[in-house]
């Protein structure tokens, strides 16, 4: 059997080095004895791979050691709640780009006021609202913005200022995507279902100073001095997710090198997509060109009907998990950096053929 494209937006595609090298290890990792799914996680030969993952993000991203480099579970959801639980006193922003900074806005209005200040659903988040700093009170605790938007398939193309207020970005599904500069931020977290890992795990990247001292009361697990204090092993943490992160991180230096390389390729492999778009009659993407992720790719054909046909041909041809988000339809492809470009190139060339079957 051969394997699929799959162009789900998450969990994703992991790089085939990835899968091979965790095979090859299955039964015994190094000369352990065993796998890492046995291991206890107080094990040097545990302590070990978790310490080398957090290096390797740490090195991709160019953390200093101005942040914490945290593994918490709960996906990327529960940090809706960490975050202002840890880092809200008095207000929080919010730009509403759709439906993950509408959740995460939810789970802020439970904790502390909470106010958009910019919102694209009028257009149905078919863009990124512009916000100068002007707009961005300077006495909130920060500013929360999700920066790739899975579901609508936009992302920004240029980071808000904000000021003084700190920045803080779900990465979700862009994270290892390309370069960034920590220094812009002042927490990022990233489930890592999308672009680093399995599910289960949770990377938090949190500037020291944004850390408030006395937050003892809030509960063990869900309070950040927890996961510092303790190396992010006060309770067990989803050892396997981590070793498969740190063979990720591992793909991405000695097999890609680098993300200013894997930028690159990636912004190959959308324009691949985007191009036929643009010159397709059949099948189109209403997204604001400069706001386009590069990361999901939504488009529709001309009615519902030819959709549906189209995502069940695809999946026939290999090409699977098309449909677009329940709330939006249509289509998306997620191609994420284990998604290689001759994935891409199977899609544009099963669309072009459906466009002359049946346009
Ligand atoms: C998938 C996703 C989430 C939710 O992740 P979970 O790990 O399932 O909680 C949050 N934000 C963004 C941008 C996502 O793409």
């Amino acid at each position: 059997m051969s394997r699929v494209y799959n162009f789900s937006s998450g969990p994703a595609m992991l790089p085939t080095w990835v899968l091979e090298r965790a095979q090859k290890e299955m039964l015994q990792y190094q000369d352990s004895g065993q796998s890492v799914m046995e291991m206890s996680h107080r094990s040097p030969e545990y302590l070990e791979i978790q310490t080398h993952c957090e290096k390797s993000i740490r090195e991709l991203l160019g953390v200093t050691d101005d942040y914490h480099v945290l593994f918490v579970q709960g996906g990327a959801s529960l940090q809706f709640s960490m975050i202002p639980l840890n880092l809200a006193e008095n207000k929080v922003l919010i730009i509403n780009t759709g439906e993950w900074t509408k959740k995460a806005y939810k789970e802020h209005c439970k904790l502390v006021p909470t106010e958009i200040i910019a919102d694209s659903e009028a257009e149905a988040f078919a863009y990124v609202p512009k916000v100068s700093v002007d707009l961005v009170d300077q006495t909130a605790d920060y500013l929360y913005i999700c920066q790739n938007n899975t579901v609508f398939g936009t992302r920004y193309p240029a980071l808000p200022d904000s000021g003084k207020v700190p920045l803080i970005a779900d990465l979700s599904s862009m994270i290892f995507s390309e370069p960034l500069n920590i220094n812009d931020y002042g927490l990022i977290f990233a489930g890592a279902q999308k672009n680093m890992g399995p599910s289960g795990v949770c990377v938090v990247i949190l500037r020291k100073d944004l850390l408030k001292p006395s937050k003892d009361k809030l509960p063990t697990m869900l309070n950040y001095h927890t996961y510092i204090e303790n190396d992010s092993l006060f309770n067990t943490p989803p050892t396997y997710a981590i070793y498969l992160c740190d063979l990720v991180c591992k793909w991405l230096k000695e097999e890609i090198g680098g993300l200013a390389k894997i930028k690159e390729i990636n912004e190959n492999k959308a324009a691949l997509l985007y191009d036929y778009l643009d010159s397709s009659d059949f099948f189109s993407n209403n997204i604001n060109k400069t706001d386009r992720s590069l990361m999901n790719v939504t488009f529709v054909s001309p009615n519902a009907d030819f959709d549906k046909l189209f995502v069940k041909e695809a999946a026939e041809a290999g090409l699977i998990n098309l449909a677009g988000h329940r709330i939006v339809g249509g289509m998306r492809a997620s191609i994420y950096n284990a998604m290689p470009t001759e994935g891409v190139q199977a899609l544009v060339d099963f669309m072009k053929e459906f466009e002359v079957t049946h346009g």
